[in-house]
């Protein structure tokens, strides 16, 4: 193969695909060895799955050759780990889940393989999604390409380092927190957390299901358009997924921004946050101005500081009711010595959850338990309700509203191991968005010595096409996302 296949974009290798210039088994082949070659370095895959993507290449190749291709016909791609793959392991990167082989797909990789996707494995994240930098996978960490010393975000940082490393041509992710956004602005890649409801969850390994959503990390805001027309729409297996119709995502890609309003909340240039992020930012921000986007800077969402400790009591709860089923009595890990049932499941859950999780476990059970219900879930509820009605206001007046994804380059491994609030303050500027339900994107928009700052662009519930109208024109009009690390 000719081609530098790690420079490719889904429609790039789509067009290559038709041209014949390379077969999808060859570009299977040529991400597989890349994986090979690379990923000793950057741990982003934690099972590979040769065989079946060498079969769904060549039967790709098939497709291509009868002229039945679709944009993702025989483009390889990497699974986040806790979305259900039937007859390849579904770990979420813990030692609960470590042998376990669901015996049905999630919906989202039904609907990926139907289009004809070649999925070449899945990714590493933080253990059962808990995490901002991917350190708490039971397995191995994974590394930032643009900076092996340094995170790459999480938890869907296998996802987002793939990517970005050119392992994949596009991942997915899920995000209950920030977990598809954070990890794309660290490893300068786009990240699309769709509207709650918007995509379904059947078969995501739940972590806190009112929050959880399936989103495509990407090269770019156009492939981002195309991972979403194959996974979003209503699922009759998800109560939860919305029964509206799907739009063809692409069709707002027209470079179009002008009159759009854009409102800039400053509690989102937190205190603390790096200076270089603010100035990149505010920049990108003056590049959509140009676009003739009009630009509010002075909007004010003051609930919104209340958003990561209602998120870290309501995640937490779902957290402690979801994980409950771990029990070495179903599916997975199972303590073998036991003296009684009890000391069993005591002990499955003790050797099978890492640290974090236990202590997510431990906040969530607290919060619900009696005489704290009221006290901390209840009352976390109704700031959310807050919160929530804070953003149906601003969308009244705005499009979208503009931020950066995170308030710090990505930092040093094992910064933040010892301390979880510092780990958690992270996510202070993408958290909010899961608490009100929102869509909202990362997209790359420059960089700080060589490390990669992403901005968020927030939308009301499901207009992701605004979100990805503008997304579009500052990539037409930028070359942020074009830069590839060199590892
Ligand atoms: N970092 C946040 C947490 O640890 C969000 C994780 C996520 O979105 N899955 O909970």
């Amino acid at each position: 193969m000719t081609t530098d296949h790690d420079q490719l974009t889904i429609h790039e290798a789509h067009r290559l695909l038709e041209e014949r210039r390379f077969s999808s088994v060859e570009l299977t082949r040529a991400c597989l060895d890349r994986i090979r070659y690379l990923d000793e370095r950057v741990g982003a895959v934690v099972t590979v799955t040769e065989e079946l993507a060498l079969r769904q290449a060549a039967e790709a190749d098939k497709r291509i050759a009868a002229g039945d291709a679709g944009p993702l016909t025989g483009v390889p791609m990497l699974v986040k780990d806790n979305m259900c793959t039937r007859g390849v392991l579904t770990t979420c990167s813990s030692k609960m889940l470590e042998s376990f082989v669901p015996p049905y797909n999630a919906t989202v990789v039904d609907k990926l393989e139907e289009a004809g996707a070649v999925i070449i494995g899945k990714a590493n994240m933080d253990e059962f999604a808990m995490g901002s930098s991917t350190e708490h996978s039971a397995f191995s960490p994974t590394h930032n390409p643009w900076d092996l010393s340094r995170v790459p975000g999480g938890s869907s940082g296998g996802s987002a380092a793939a990517v970005a490393a050119g392992e994949a041509i596009f991942a997915l992710g899920s995000d209950t927190g920030g977990s598809i956004r954070q990890p794309a602005g660290f490893c300068s890649v786009t990240g699309l957390k769709p509207t709650y409801g918007r995509v379904s969850r059947y078969g995501l390994v739940a972590f806190a299901s009112s929050l959880d959503q399936i989103g495509p990390l990407t090269q770019d805001v156009t492939d981002c358009a195309l991972v979403m027309n194959a996974i979003a729409g209503h699922d009759n297996r998800d109560s939860t997924s919305a029964p509206i119709p799907v739009p063809d995502y692409t069709q707002c890609l027209n470079g179009d921004v002008k009159g759009l309003k854009i409102g800039i909340p400053k509690e989102y240039f937190v205190e603390g946050m790096q200076p270089e992020v603010e100035d990149t930012i505010r920049a990108a921000i003056g590049q959509l101005e140009k676009l003739g986007a009009s630009i509010d800077w002075e909007v004010s969402l003051p609930h919104t500081r209340h958003a990561l400790a209602v998120y870290y009591v309501i995640a937490p709860s779902e957290a402690s009711a979801n994980l409950a089923r771990y029990d070495g009595t179903t599916y997975g890990f199972r303590y073998k010595d036991g003296e009684s049932m009890w000391d069993t499941m005591e002990k499955t859950r003790q050797f099978g959850f890492g640290a974090e999780v236990k202590r997510r476990i431990m906040l969530g059970t607290y919060a619900l338990s009696a005489g704290y219900y009221d006290a901390y879930y209840l009352k976390a509820q109704k700031v959310r309700t807050l919160i929530r009605r804070e953003f149906d206001e601003a969308f009244e007046k705005f499009d979208v509203l503009v931020t950066p994804t995170s308030p710090t380059v990505p930092f040093t491994m094992g910064e933040k191991l010892d301390d979880p609030v510092q780990m958690y303050l992270s996510d202070v500027c993408t958290l909010p968005i899961n608490i009100a339900g929102l869509p909202a994107i990362s997209i790359p928009a420059g960089f700080a010595d060589g490390l990669p700052i992403g901005m968020q662009i927030i939308a009301k519930p499901f207009a992701e096409e605004t979100i990805l109208r503008i997304a579009h024109a500052f990539q037409q009009a930028t070359d942020w996302h074009e830069k590839r690390a060199r590892i």
